[in-house]
């Protein structure tokens, strides 16, 4: 079977799709460091749910959630978002979060990416809706110039373009989300 992936120092093709280095993981690790600290102080005196949305947000949730030097739950939903011919956008959680954790807990949503802003300006007033003591979002990215829908981001990341970017958890169709990097498509 042929390869999908062919990746060279500069250069790497997904699918038949080019993409050149973007951010390297070391500059993405310092961040995350920030950011689990930025988290650990302000979570002091409760103890938060990490709320993990599939499949993006793994890698780095799980770096972020290591830099967090608190007790804290893990848990993980999957969303699916389409806008079909409507203006705004349907969010299903195919996976949700059950209600003994989201009523009167402190919720961390943690996401990859925060695009056109469809699919957190849904879930995360729904879970404040289901009762949980406070909601808040960490975000790896955000492509301000992408948004559709306004969302607060607690915790960012990196700004970026609105360019397509894989790696460090974001896929194209599946691959690169194991690239340590992050990759913008040329
Ligand atoms: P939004 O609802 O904010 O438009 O979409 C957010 C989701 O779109 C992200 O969680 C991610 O799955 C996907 N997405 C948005 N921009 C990119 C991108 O540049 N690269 C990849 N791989 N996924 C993206």
């Amino acid at each position: 079977m042929e390869n999908a992936t062919a990746v060279s120092s500069e250069r790497l093709t997904l699918h038949g799709k080019a993409f050149r280095p973007y951010m390297a993981a070391k500059t993405i690790a310092e961040r995350v460091a920030e950011l689990g600290q930025q988290i650990a102080r302000d979570y002091a005196h409760v103890e938060p749910v990490m709320v993990v949305v599939l499949k993006g947000s793994v890698v780095f949730a799980a770096d972020l959630a290591r830099a967090v030097s608190l007790p804290m739950e893990m848990e993980f939903v999957r969303l699916s978002s389409y806008s079909g011919t409507q203006s705004t956008g349907v969010v299903k959680a195919l996976q949700p979060l059950a209600d003994e954790l989201c009523e009167g807990r402190h919720l961390l949503v943690v996401e990859d990416i925060v695009d056109t802003g469809t699919t957190l300006s849904k879930f995360l007033p729904d879970l404040k809706a289901r009762g949980a003591a406070s909601v808040k979002l960490a975000a790896l990215l955000s492509k301000p110039d992408a948004r559709l829908h306004e969302v607060e981001i607690d915790y960012l990341g990196f700004e970026i373009p609105n360019d397509f970017v894989v790696g460090y958890g974001l896929d194209y169709d599946e691959l690169g989300r194991n690239l340590p990097g992050i990759w913008v498509a040329e």
